[in-house]
């Protein structure tokens, strides 16, 4: 067995994390990997530190701390901006997980089919990253780099998600298919933000997940729907071509054709869906 630390501040973490440790959170990513053998990593348990709990709206947006839960942030009071996050939390897991599970721990386990990754994305969240050395900010885009790997150091802790304030009012949303409604890992989901002045989308971010080696955003598509009017008809702009920076694979979930041809339902139900 490790050395399991649980620090009340982050200064404490911090200092522990020069050496080799793992940093568990709400664990629902970190035990179900290591099931049947022991936990031989020293473990830094974050849970317990106050400075990273929950939600807090700031002048420039809102901050929310690396250990807000998935059941935090589906009750907390947030503005529309927020319901495409909101209802991935509502589906990931079951409400046990999400009551022990962070969207922090969702994010650093990077696997191609956290579903709390679009939905941040479309967000244009960024990473607050913390170490001994300072804290550093990063687009969430260049956070996560690869299938489980993404940019933290040795050393280093993330301490919060941001979440900038949009210019205009925005309509959000999230779907997500899988092989049944609840309880399930995704085949596919995506996340949109339109931002809308005048009856018209003045800025739009949709990511789709699950199938690309990371969740991505599709620019071609932001750009289609731009200028038009905010109605049910910005669905019929949704093209084949826009799904272009995905790469979706054959796996036990579903082939690669399958995956395209859902994407794009998806993502116009998604469109149609926010539309008055
Ligand atoms: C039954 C079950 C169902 C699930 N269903 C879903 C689902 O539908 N959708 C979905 O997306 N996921 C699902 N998950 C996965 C998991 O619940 C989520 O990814 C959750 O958000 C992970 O958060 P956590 O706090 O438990 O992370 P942990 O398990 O504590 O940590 C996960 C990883 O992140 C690292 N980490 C955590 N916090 C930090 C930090 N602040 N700084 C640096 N590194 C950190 C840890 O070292 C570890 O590598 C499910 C898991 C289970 C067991």
């Amino acid at each position: 067995m490790g050395d399991y630390l649980r620090p009340r501040d982050l200064d404490e973490a911090l200092k522990a994390l020069t050496r080799p440790c793992m940093v568990l959170a709400g664990g629902t990513d970190f035990y179900p990997a290591r099931v049947g053998r022991l936990v031989t990593e020293d473990i830094v348990d974050i849970a317990g530190i106050s400075a990273l709990r929950g939600i807090s709206d700031t002048p420039n947006g809102w901050r929310l701390g690396a250990t807000t839960t998935w059941s935090e942030l589906v009750e907390a009071d947030l503005p529309p901006l927020f319901n495409g996050l909101q209802q991935a939390g509502r589906e990931v897991g079951g409400r046990q997980i999400q009551n022990a599970g962070t969207l922090v721990g969702n994010l650093c386990n990077a696997s191609p089919a956290a579903d709390g990754v679009p939905a941040l994305l479309a967000l244009d969240a960024e990473v607050e990253i913390a170490s001994l050395a300072g804290r550093r900010r990063l687009a969430l885009a260049a956070f996560v780099t690869g299938v489980r790997k993404t940019a933290l150091h040795p050393g280093e802790l993330v301490t919060a998600i941001y979440v900038p304030r949009p210019r205009h009012a925005a309509h959000a949303g999230f779907l997500k298919l899988g092989a049944r409604r609840y309880l399930v890992i995704s085949i596919a989901m995506a996340s949109a933000v339109l931002e809308v002045a005048d009856g018209k989308v003045a800025a739009a971010r949709i990511a789709v997940g699950a199938c690309s080696p990371v969740a991505r955003r599709l620019p071609a598509l932001e750009a289609a729907l731009m200028d038009r009017p905010f109605d049910k008809s910005l669905s019929e702009h949704v093209e084949a071509t826009h799904i272009a920076p995905l790469s979706p694979i054959d796996d036990v979930r579903g082939s690669a054709a399958y995956r395209s041809e859902a994407v794009l339902t998806l993502l116009r139900r998604l469109l149609s869906g926010l539309a008055p």
